[in-house]
């Protein structure tokens, strides 16, 4: 029997402009039954207080500003080109190093209704002629809510219409029903963000197994979509050369080489007041005893560089054993590290010229998810 879906809304706050979008019409019309509030602005739900860590309130906003947006990427480190549009901001699930909790005002998931303006953007990104690398995971997971608000249903049919936009989803979820009732097609990447199943275990509350995550990856690269991995965050638990590994021999045993659009690498990275929040929040977690941290050009913490150095080059030597051709990049990582890990610049690799050719690809930059 199929376990029902945890994350529906017990609350509904919709700002007034919004109300008669189809996007916010479709969600209401979901979830008759969930008490709602009319507000005239969004500022106004947040002078009221509403700043506490709650998941289930849904807010649906008509939101002004630009929805597709380059990311902000980090002072000193290489960019890989990336647009990002924040149609929900919030997430569901409770990974103890989610920026997230340090990011957001309020615990609330916040829904753009007006998702109009996002397909009149996304024509517009079309004009500029450019290869586009799209996603919307970046102050979300792209998929957690997608059972119940259809996101992808709205979003795939016009992306036919885009054909230099490459877009991608995402997830530490297995939700991909909606997803197989459309054409697959390889300018949709699904990405999974992965970790070894002890981390998921104890920092990444609510996610997906990983067999989950790659058994979902099998089905939509079936289907016919492209997929991508993120090993990100990767932690330095004991033991962590044999537990990468193994994710990587996992990865390419359900998962054809071909059918990966690429896979990132990024380590634990954590600005001082999330550093607090955690400790705070988690105080049984053991995701600051691992590795030796350094500050960053850019305010984070990260492990000292030889230890990323190491991380690196273990994880792409296993993947370099099942395949030469997958395109392997360092999410937020210095020029020194690329040239450590890689032996080249990003702009010196072949493979990467999709994501780093600032010829092809509209500039913007990668952040985490
Ligand atoms: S890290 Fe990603 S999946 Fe985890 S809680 Fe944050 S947004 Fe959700």
């Amino acid at each position: 029997m199929k376990t029902q879906y945890p994350y529906n809304p017990n609350r509904l706050v919709i700002e007034e402009s919004a109300l008669n979008a189809a996007f916010t019409q479709k969600i209401l019309s979901a979830f008759p039954d969930v008490p709602k509030q009319i507000v005239g602005q969004v500022n106004e739900i947040k002078k009221s207080g509403h700043s506490q860590y709650k998941k289930k309130e849904f807010i649906i906003t008509d939101y002004k500003g630009d929805m597709i947006k380059t990311c902000p990427g980090c002072v000193g480190t290489v960019n890989c080109n990336y647009l990002v549009a924040n149609i929900v901001q919030g997430c569901p699930f409770g990974c103890t190093y989610c920026f997230l909790q340090d990011y957001m005002n309020s615990g609330s998931i916040v829904i753009c209704g007006n998702l109009e303006k996002f397909f009149e953007q996304l024509t517009q990104v079309q004009r500029n002629g450019f290869l586009v690398r799209l996603g919307t995971g970046e102050l979300a997971d792209s998929l957690a809510f997608d059972p119940i608000l259809g996101l992808t249903d709205e979003i795939i049919p016009h992306l036919k219409n885009v054909p230099n936009v490459i877009m991608e989803f995402k997830t530490k979820s297995n939700y991909v029903e909606n997803l197989l009732k459309h054409d697959g097609s390889e300018q949709i990447v699904i990405g999974w963000s992965v970790n070894p199943q002890i981390i998921i275990n104890h920092d990444e509350r609510g996610t997906a197994s990983l067999d989950e995550r790659i058994e979902a990856a099998r089905k939509a690269a079936n289907h016919g979509y492209s997929v991508a991995f993120h090993f990100d965050p990767i932690i330095m638990i004991n033991d962590w050369e044999s537990h990468y590994i193994d994710v990587v021999n996992k990865i390419f045993a359900a998962i054809p080489a071909y059918k990966i659009a690429w896979i990132s690498m990024g380590v634990l990275r954590i600005t001082p007041s999330l550093k607090s929040i955690i400790q705070e929040r988690y105080q049984n977690s053991k995701l600051l005893a691992y590795g030796e941290f350094t500050m960053s050009q850019d305010g984070k913490f990260r492990y000292f560089r030889p230890l990323r150095v190491k991380l690196y080059r273990t994880i792409l030597n296993a993947i370099r054993s099942y395949s030469t051709k997958v395109p392997v990049y360092c999410c937020m990582e210095t020029d020194q590290v690329w040239q450590e890990v890689f032996n080249a610049q990003p702009s010196e690799q072949s493979e990467l010229s999709l994501i780093f050719d600032r010829n092809t690809v509209y500039a913007g930059s990668c952040q985490e998810s």
